[in-house]
């Protein structure tokens, strides 16, 4: 556990803290996610021969990017993340769950469809079984995943449990980080050896959820995060290991009721650039105190995803009604 990190996001090592949290404390009333996370956390920070079992959230003065203290290396970041993301949806019928996953699906195919050809080649990087790219597979392109699940969908080719599996000349068109980059102590170093494997006119999808709206204490961001990203923060870690965003905004999750940040990228040269003072940081205050205008035209011209959205919402509380009222149906 590291204690005074720099910001994962733009090297900064300026921070303001925004809250702390005592992990002993986290009640029933917690997410179960949150909760599992809160005890891994206390084993990790026992491990590590940690006194205090308190946990401080900070914001970058410069990026506005946030993340709690003291942070996961990346072995303990794994070992935070990997029951948290298979227990995400433990209760959904497989008809609903095939239907939710069938638009996530259709809605990944249409954000890449600009830069994709008959036969390329796209990779997900910690995409479970590939339940994602099926849509894309069917309109005559190749996919290929790396994640610790074990086995993937038939027309999926799993290529190992991380990017160390891959051949060094493995090259993609396009490069999908769908809910991992929130996981990774070293979102840098991830993004740079996914770069690696880009070719030059390829374009690598991130998404990762937004959890600072609305988060003031005593509601923090989620512990299930080690990095909790908004648009300045997520661009600027993009500019300085290569990546030129051709988007990065605020969105609606593909079928949930919940904001990301998602960006499409093309490679570039890497960047020192700095962001400018303490606008990043605005922006994050700005979010926490539940301003809407960083939001602003969030459904504008975006009318098939909102669609899909609300559809996914529609099916879970269908499938929240059954359970109500025969729990015993699975
Ligand atoms: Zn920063």
């Amino acid at each position: 556990m590291h204690r005074d990190p720099a910001c994962a996001a733009c090297g900064n090592e300026t921070w303001e803290v925004l809250c702390k949290r005592a992990l002993s404390s986290i009640d029933m009333h917690a997410a179960i996610t949150d909760r599992t996370a809160a005890a891994r956390l206390i084993a990790l920070l026992d491990a590590a021969g940690q006194t205090s079992h308190d946990v401080e959230f900070r914001v970058c003065k410069r990026c506005g990017f946030v993340c709690f203290m003291p942070r996961p290396d990346e072995t303990e970041a794994t070992q935070l993340a990997e029951p948290l993301q298979s227990s995400d949806e433990p209760n959904l019928q497989p008809s609903v769950s095939g239907a939710i996953d069938g638009l996530h699906a259709l809605c990944l195919a249409d954000e890449l469809e600009d830069h994709l050809v008959h036969r390329s080649r796209v990779l997900s990087i910690g995409g479970g079984d590939g339940r994602h790219l099926t849509s894309i597979a069917n309109r005559g392109n190749v996919v290929f995943i790396v994640d610790s699940t074990p086995s993937a969908l038939p027309g999926v080719v799993r290529l190992g449990a991380g990017l160390d599996a891959l051949d060094s000349t493995a090259r993609f068109d396009a490069i999908c980080l769908d809910s991992t980059l929130e996981h990774s102590a070293e979102p840098a170093k991830l993004l740079s050896r996914a770069r690696a494997h880009l070719n030059d006119d390829g374009v690598l999808l991130v998404e990762v959820p937004m959890d600072l709206f609305g988060r003031q204490p005593p509601r923090t961001p989620p512990l299930t995060s080690i990095n909790c990203f908004q648009t300045t923060s997520l661009s600027t870690l993009l500019e300085r290991v290569g990546l030129r965003p051709l988007n990065c905004v605020f969105a609606w999750h593909y079928t949930q009721p919940r904001l990301v940040v998602r960006a499409l990228c093309e490679k570039s040269t890497p960047s020192e650039r700095r962001t400018p003072d303490a606008a990043g940081a605005r922006l994050t205050r700005a979010l926490l105190r539940r301003d809407p205008r960083p939001l602003r035209g969030l459904m504008r011209g975006d009318a098939k995803r909102t669609g899909a959205a609300l559809l996914g919402y529609s099916l879970r509380a269908i499938r929240r009604l059954r359970l109500g009222s025969s729990p015993t149906t699975r």
